[in-house]
């Protein structure tokens, strides 16, 4: 019997949400928060009387930590699941404290506004001493950890795919397949096709700030940075086939790279079209990627929130997509005194996720895996006090619970790389 608040109700809640009303016998209460009500009231309407679990909906601004702690107060769950945005993630680790509630996200915390001096300054000095300039980092989640695990909290940072899943299957890897890992390449594939000339997958703003930063990678005990887009790498993949992949920053590697240090090189490396590359490059180019607000008209508009009001939905993008993502990890390494290359990988199909509950693989892939991750932190089995990333913890539960939910896994040599 647990009572879980979700904050957020875009396109991966609504997937978390719909998942946990699956296992109803433990996830019996939710209570559905976010800042437009009218969402989360829709959302509760669809599952009444197709689940047990009751369903309550609530209006909150998680970016105000005494809005979260007075509904935290007021509805007294045992864990809040934040599947908002990661502009949100500080605040609602504050008010967790501040409530003695365990904590779970699916995306590490970057800030909206990234002019605010106070965060600049912190961010400046990082990107000088670490060494890459992505607008995200661990550093300010991991900074709670003294606190929740003093308060008997645990909080599970990146529970989604990935970050979530890969570094499970990370954990996988070391654990069962080898004696030592050398690198790690994690491949992010979606086959999907929308057919739309340019639209993202989860939240608009935050995907664009993603793929525009420079790449980087850890190797040797140090980041490499690289311009945007500049390294590329052709896959064909198992029900997918051949893409064009580039490789990204990405919060899972900073992780890894400090919990899997004897790993030599880290990289990701994610799929993109050639229109989605086309679109991209000339939106930033008129500065449609800018967070910089600019005055028009009298009004303040920051550039890419004015986009994302045009771009489609990506909870709209559901009934259009058709394919398969393929997303999982090679490794290289020694096991038994051989060397040995593992690809452990999920492949999703956007128009069976879109039959079960209305939503495309992307948010899918995100939301089941955040259902689980809240599963056995209520179930016990990852309640750990302190502040954790996946790979931390023992997988073989959660991949388990992901291969009984929707995502099972699929094991063979590396997909093969074309050129
Ligand atoms: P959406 O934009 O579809 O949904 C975000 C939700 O958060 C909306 O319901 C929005 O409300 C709500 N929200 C935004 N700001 C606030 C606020 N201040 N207070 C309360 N609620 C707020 O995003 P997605 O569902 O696509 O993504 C959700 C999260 O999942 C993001 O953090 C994203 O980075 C992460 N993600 C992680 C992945 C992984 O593999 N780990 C992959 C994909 C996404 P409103 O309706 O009012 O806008």
């Amino acid at each position: 019997m647990s009572k879980v608040l979700v904050i957020g109700c875009g396109g991966v809640a609504s997937v978390a949400i719909q998942k946990c009303c699956q296992v109803s016998e433990v996830f019996t209460d939710l209570c559905i928060a976010s800042r437009t009500k009218s969402k989360c009231d829709r959302l509760a309407a669809e599952l009444a009387g197709k689940t047990a679990t009751r369903i309550t909906a609530a209006q909150v601004d998680a970016n105000d930590v005494q809005q979260v702690v007075d509904l935290i107060r007021s509805y007294g769950p045992d864990l809040v699941m934040n599947i908002a945005l990661p502009y949100q993630d500080l605040t609602i680790m504050e008010a967790c404290l501040t409530c003695g509630v365990h904590y779970l996200d699916t995306a590490n915390y970057e800030p909206e506004d990234t002019n605010d001096p106070a965060w600049r300054a912190v961010y400046e000095a990082r990107c000088k001493e670490a060494g890459f300039s992505a607008y995200f980092d661990y550093s300010w989640q991991w900074a709670y950890k003294k606190r929740f695990a003093e308060a008997g909290l645990t909080a599970l940072l990146g529970c989604g795919f990935d970050p979530g899943v890969t570094q499970a299957y990370c954990a996988y890897a070391k654990k069962h397949e080898f004696d030592t890992i050398d690198t790690i390449d994690i491949l992010d594939c979606n086959g999907g096709d929308h057919g739309y000339p340019f639209a993202t997958n989860f939240n608009p703003e935050v995907n664009l700030r993603e793929v525009s930063a420079p790449g980087s990678y850890w190797e040797d005990g140090h980041w490499i940075e690289v311009e945007p887009m500049s390294i590329h790498r052709e896959y064909d993949f198992d029900q997918v086939g051949r893409k064009d992949m580039y490789l990204l920053h990405h919060e899972e590697i900073e992780s890894l790279a400090k919990n899997l240090p004897e790993v030599r090189r880290i990289r990701f490396f994610m799929t993109f079209g050639q229109s989605y590359l086309t679109h991209m490059k000339c939106l930033e180019n008129v500065g449609m990627l800018s967070t910089e607000p600019v005055e028009f008209e009298g009004h303040k508009i920051v550039p890419i929130q004015f986009l994302k009001a045009l771009l489609p939905d990506p909870a709209s993008l559901g009934p259009r997509t058709k394919g398969k993502t393929n997303i999982g990890c090679i490794f290289t390494g020694k096991k038994d005194g051989k060397d040995k290359t593992y690809y452990i990988y999920n492949v999703c199909d956007h128009q069976a996720c879109y039959r079960e509950v209305g939503s495309q693989a992307i948010s899918y892939t995100t939301g089941v895996p955040a259902m689980c991750a809240a599963l056995l932190l209520l179930q016990g089995t990852w309640r750990r006090p302190g502040v954790y990333t996946v790979e931390e913890l023992d997988p073989d539960p959660f991949l388990e619970a992901l291969d009984r939910y929707g995502l099972p896994k699929s094991e063979s040599r590396a997909p093969a790389l074309v050129d």
